[in-house]
Parts: structure tokens; C-alpha cells; sequence
């Protein structure tokens, strides 16, 4: 069945990489949310104020391009990024078994991601505000 206007289908295939292009990744299927996150270990992984995540089935990820090199900022996540340009890449824990979870602004069609609620808002900073939710 094709995708009906303005909404995905499971077949959705997206696309994205590092700002370099020695990572490139493929995920498959509708995410299973998209949420901004305000917490402190984002926020001093990507420099930026906020974080935007969109979270696949890890099993329905592939690499295309190169390896998303993993930090582990603390115990039980790890944080991925481009070893070459350093682009913040992805996020993943042990809460969270299965899951992968993208950084919006890493896919070729950011646009078409648009985050639904937020996490860790209590830790926003006062000066952000992103409209709703937030
Ligand atoms: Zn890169
Ligand atoms: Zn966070």
C-alpha cells in the first residue's frame, strides 16, 4: 500500500550521515517517537541547546557508509558520533534495548521528523523555547 498524504508508512525508508559524509546510515519503518531532549548530557554532547531524537528498531538500521564511532558518557548509554568530522550522530542505552536513537538534524529530510513531546524538560534552559510541545 502506498503512503497516504502526509502520513508514513512502514516501508518509510531515511536517510542521513555525518556532516563529512564518511557516515551514512539507512533506517527503516516509522519511528517509533520523536522527542526533543533537554537533559545536561545532550546538551554538552551536541553543543546545541536542545536535542532532537528520532528512535528506530536498531535491527532495522543499517550502515551504508563507514562506522558511528560510541562513547560511553555514562554507564549504560553510549553516544554516537563521526570519528572524521565529529558530527553528533546517535544516542543509545540500556533502558532502551532495540533502539537507536538519531539525532533529527543527522537525516537528509529533517523536516519530515518533527519531534511530538519532550524529555527531561525540567533541565531545559530557560532561553530555549521551541513552541509546543516543549
Ligand atoms: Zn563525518
Ligand atoms: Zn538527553
Amino acid at each position: 500500500m502506498p503512503p497516504r498524504t502526509g502520513e508514513r508508512s512502514v516501508t518509510d525508508i531515511w536517510e542521513g550521515g555525518c556532516l563529512c559524509g564518511a557516515v551514512r546510515f539507512r533506517a527503516q519503518g516509522s519511528p517509533k517517537w520523536t522527542l526533543w531532549c533537554h537533559c545536561h548530557s545532550c546538551r554538552k554532547h551536541s553543543g546545541a541547546p536542545a536535542s532532537a531524537f528520532a528512535a528506530f528498531d536498531e535491527a532495522l538500521v543499517e550502515m551504508t557508509q563507514g562506522q558511528i564511532t560510541k562513547f560511553a558518557s555514562s554507564p549504560g548509554v553510549l553516544r554516537g558520533f563521526c570519528a572524521t568530522c565529529g558530527s553528533t550522530l546517535t544516542c543509545q542505552g540500556d533502558r532502551t534495548p532495540g533502539e537507536l536513537h538519531f539525532h533529527i538534524g543527522a537525516f537528509d529530510h529533517p523536516e519530515d521528523l518533527p519531534p511530538t513531546a519532550a524529555f527531561y524538560a525540567e533541565e531545559r534552559l530557560p532561553w530555549v523555547h521551541l513552541g509546543q510541545p516543549d
